[in-house]
């Protein structure tokens, strides 16, 4: 798990970002600032943004409220992460690997996350626009109360994933592995989840969706 470390100015509660030590080649385990209070917030940004880019294993970085774009995370591992509150904008990511990361409240613009690999991470509260998570393991992830725009989770594994609460306009669910799958609560526009297993996922009481049902709401 990365290390949760306040940030030091007095008063604030969230989490201080990674500082690197390119020397030694790690993340170093000591007090800083959040991306608000950092005085350096260039330099520490530019020094995340450059691990990530220079690792194919990252573990433990918190990396909140920075913003990621025009960068290739393909086949890159991510253990224990924090991407709270961070912006991703056109980054591509198949067969990326996340366990145990966290992106909630992130931004996600024209992203590709085909055949990814992420468990027991969460995305809670999280915008997504044009992501592909096709062919993707998504499992026992946290997808609540996001909202998704003309994006793909086709072919997808999201066994035992939770969507309770999200908002989904044009997002494709077709010939997925539902099973424990969470759609309550969820407010969806032209959503398809043709040859997807959605018996053996958890609706709304009210709803009745059949497996070969286009599920449009
Ligand atoms: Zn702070």
């Amino acid at each position: 798990m990365f290390t949760v470390n306040k940030c030091l100015c007095p008063d604030c509660n969230d989490s201080a970002l990674s500082t690197i030590d390119f020397e030694n080649d790690t993340i170093k385990d000591s007090p800083g600032y959040c991306i608000n209070h950092a005085p350096n917030v260039q330099e520490v940004t530019e020094n995340i943004i450059k691990y990530v880019e220079t690792h194919e294993k990252i573990i433990g970085l918190n990396a909140t409220g920075i913003n990621f774009e025009n960068m290739d995370f393909s086949n890159k591992k991510f253990y224990g992460c924090s991407f709270q509150h961070c912006t991703f904008l056109n980054i591509q990511a198949p067969e990326a690997r996340f366990r145990v990361s966290f992106f909630d409240f992130s931004v996600f613009s024209d992203c590709n996350l085909q055949s990814s690999n992420i468990q027991f991470s969460s995305f809670a509260g999280s915008t997504f626009s044009h992501v592909i998570f096709t062919g993707s393991d998504l499992v026992h992830a946290n997808f609540c109360g996001i909202s998704a725009y003309q994006s793909s989770f086709d072919d997808a594994d999201l066994y035992n994933s939770r969507f309770i609460d999200s908002t989904l306009n044009c997002v494709s669910f077709r010939n997925c592995n539902l099973k424990n799958a969470n759609f309550m609560n969820t407010s969806r526009k032209d959503v398809s989840f043709k040859l997807s297993n959605t018996r053996s996922a958890v609706f709304s009481p009210e709803e009745n969706i059949s497996e070969n049902d286009e599920g449009e709401v």
